[in-house]
């Protein structure tokens, strides 16, 4: 029977992977804790590791899992960033859920800037209070404003897509133009720093990489417009936080939805609630009027859920009957 040790454990992925795997008989033992180098030991005689975003696949990790006889880290998610692919051991193959829902991080996108741009989170707080003024809550059409996206994979296209419905006028970067689907949509594809200067909105759904790790940066910002609106569902490297909080303290950044944050790993899907530890520039960007924080919550839908299981469970069955899996990362 195959092994699994299910890192970062939380009750929604017990109750997920409990039902599914009643047709693949895995021996799934559900772990709280996040997979480090400190924590490997305790794959201690499992075939699979899966783990999410926050758990992190370092070279000392790796060499920890292969003396624990690991031979495949399943990824429940898309992006592995997280993951030391370059260093990974031999032995052990990298699987992970490359689509699961694109609408499900497109509409939390859009979602966020809906929410900063109509100020709903304010004007939620207030008619609880039963206070029903308008001042403070002023926001701007978004149809006919330029939209700024980076990455038009699956999610950026999805994102295009419904801001097209808006009426917005898209620009585009990425490091792979799909000409043809600019052709179509008549969307344009631009030089980031032109995105940069004619963008009143951007959105990242590029994938964190070496090269455009910060790529939200002191440069970056000063060539945006004052009042830019800046959406982050990717992944929170891309973004710079010092200089990100010194244009916010400025007024520049009109605007500011964060589904990811640089330093997420110990506090984002973790109740920290009743902690002491604060995380300081985390806890400015809170304490900002503009400021709409959610905690990688962007996947977050009942489809996108059911396919990360299923296609966790298919990715894992193919490793051990097949010797390969479509979903390897190499
Ligand atoms: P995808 O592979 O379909 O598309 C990524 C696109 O980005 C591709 O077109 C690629 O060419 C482009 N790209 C790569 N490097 C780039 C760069 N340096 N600059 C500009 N473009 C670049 O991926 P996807 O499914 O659309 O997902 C995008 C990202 O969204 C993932 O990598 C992940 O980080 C993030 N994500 C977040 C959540 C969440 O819950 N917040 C969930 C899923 C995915």
């Amino acid at each position: 029977m195959i092994k699994i040790a299910f890192f970062d454990t939380k009750e929604y992925d017990k109750e997920l992977f409990d039902e599914y795997n009643k047709k693949y008989g895995y021996e799934i033992t559900y772990l709280e804790s996040r997979l480090t180098s400190e924590t490997a030991m305790l794959a201690n005689g499992f075939d699979v590791v899966c783990i999410f975003v926050s758990d992190i696949v370092d070279q000392d990790t790796i060499k920890t899992l292969k003396k624990c006889g690991v031979k495949l880290i399943a990824l429940r998610c898309a992006g592995f960033n997280n993951v030391d692919i370059l260093h990974m051991d031999k032995d052990i193959k990298v699987v992970r859920v490359p689509a699961y829902s694109p609408y499900a991080v497109a509409e939390h996108a859009v979602a966020l800037l809906l929410s900063i741009n109509r100020k709903i989170y304010k004007a939620y707080q207030r008619t609880k209070k039963y206070n029903f003024t308008l001042n403070g809550l002023l926001g701007f059409d978004i149809h006919g404003k330029t939209v700024g996206v980076v990455g038009t994979g699956k999610i950026g296209k999805c994102f295009i897509n419904i801001m097209k419905g808006f009426g917005a006028n898209i620009i585009a970067y990425d490091i792979f133009e799909d000409k043809t689907y600019a052709k179509e949509t008549g969307i344009k594809y631009v030089t980031l720093e032109e995105l940069y200067k004619k963008s009143d909105i951007i959105s990242l759904h590029c994938p964190l990489t070496k090269d455009n790790e910060n790529m939200i940066n002191e440069e970056s910002l000063k060539l945006m417009k004052d009042g830019v609106y800046i959406i982050n569902t990717s992944r929170g490297k891309l973004i710079d936080t010092d200089s990100l909080i010194e244009r916010l303290e400025q007024g520049k950044i009109g605007g500011l939805g964060l589904d990811v944050y640089e330093e997420e790993e110990e506090f984002f899907l973790n109740d920290m609630s009743n902690s002491y530890i604060r995380d300081k520039d985390l806890s400015i960007l809170l304490s900002m009027p503009n400021v709409v924080i959610t905690s990688h919550q962007a996947f977050f839908t009942k489809e996108a859920l059911n396919k990360i299981a299923n296609d966790t469970c298919e990715n894992i069955k193919d490793i051990f009957e097949k010797g390969s899996s479509i979903n390897e990362v190499k």
